[in-house]
């Protein structure tokens, strides 16, 4: 099946003559969960507003299923929902106003039922009566996330979904997200929470500097980019890592009770077997061991760094 948006060679330079986004390339799968990670300043927001057709690409091509998004703005936008980074809605409306009012700007024609599914979906409906002024700032985030689903779009943007929220808060909105998914909805989502990422996402791009510099499923992400350490817990303390083990590059920490072995999860060999019998060769014991996985922030920060 052919993406749902599709972009293509995409440039922006601003009025400034900064260059926000250099040659874009980048197809998202529909129905799929993909999460747009950056550090700040990279471009992120530029990409989402250009897809949404608020801001104009200097160079290149986006289309939303087979719509382009300059020459056949309505049909491409009518698809996107989006939920905005700044929570900004009409103070003392009600729930149920505001949602079905962002309908109406689409020119959809009114679907109570439809608005009464939304924010039963979204946990809501209690309070759709109340005035927006009178909700918690978690309520608030699901009634932009109602206003974007209020002209059942296909696709929905999440800028930066979890900004700013408590724990609870943050698993309740990955629930929604889920929810939102299984009901069909490709989800486009941006953050600085990498744990969000790797919770949520199916594949994850990673943008830098205004370049896509990586784009993977993210279970392959963190098979192929992923290490794994292995700290053994020594039996004694040791000064000094004997030459013999030089080769395995070790790191002596705990005061010399602790030994690292870094190795690669997509080596062939780990290397664990022969570093376990050179270290009984060299008198070293050990009373415990464990290993930790990297996780998908480990690989941001190591694909994000400047050198
Ligand atoms: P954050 O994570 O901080 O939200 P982001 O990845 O969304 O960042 P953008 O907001 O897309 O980044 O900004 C990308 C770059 O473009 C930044 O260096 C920003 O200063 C610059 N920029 C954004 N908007 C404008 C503008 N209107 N005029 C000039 N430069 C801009």
């Amino acid at each position: 099946m052919p993406s749902i948006i599709s972009v293509s060679n995409l440039s922006k330079i601003y009025g400034s003559g900064f260059k926000a986004l250099n040659n874009i390339n980048l197809d998202i799968e529909r129905g799929e969960i993909f999460a747009l990670l950056g550090p700040n300043g990279a471009g992120k927001t530029t990409l989402i507003s250009i897809i949404c057709g608020i801001a104009n690409p200097s160079e290149g091509r986006v289309t939303v299923d087979g719509h382009d998004i300059n020459r056949d703005y309505r049909a491409a936008r009518s698809l996107i929902g989006l939920v905005p980074q700044e929570l900004h809605t009409d103070a003392f409306e009600s729930v149920w106003a505001t949602v079905s009012f962002s309908r109406g700007l689409f020119g959809k024609p009114k679907n109570p039922d439809h608005i009464e599914k939304v924010l039963k979906d979204l946990s809501l409906w209690e309070k759709k009566d109340a005035k927006i002024v009178t909700l918690s700032g978690g309520m608030k985030r699901r009634v932009m996330i109602a206003k974007a689903l209020s002209h059942e779009p296909q696709i929905l943007f999440l800028d930066e979904p979890t900004a700013g929220v408590d724990v609870d808060l943050r698993k309740g909105m990955w629930e929604v997200v889920r929810t939102l998914r299984a009901s069909g909805v490709t989800i486009i989502l941006t953050t600085h929470y990498i744990d969000e990422a790797e919770e949520m996402a199916d594949r994850v791009g990673v943008i830098n500097k205004g370049e896509i510099i990586l784009v993977e499923d993210k279970a392959n992400l963190m098979q192929k980019l992923g290490q794994k350490q292995l700290k053994l817990h020594l039996q004694g303390r040791i000064d000094a890592i004997p030459t013999s083990l030089a080769s395995y590059n070790l790191e002596l920490s705990e005061g010399g009770c602790e030994l690292t072995y870094n190795y690669d999860t997509k080596g062939e060999r780990t290397g664990i077997t022969s570093l376990l019998g050179d270290l009984r060769a060299a008198g070293i014991r050990f009373s415990d061991l464990d290993t930790v996985k990297s996780s998908l922030e480990d690989i941001f920060v190591s694909l994000v760094r400047t050198p």
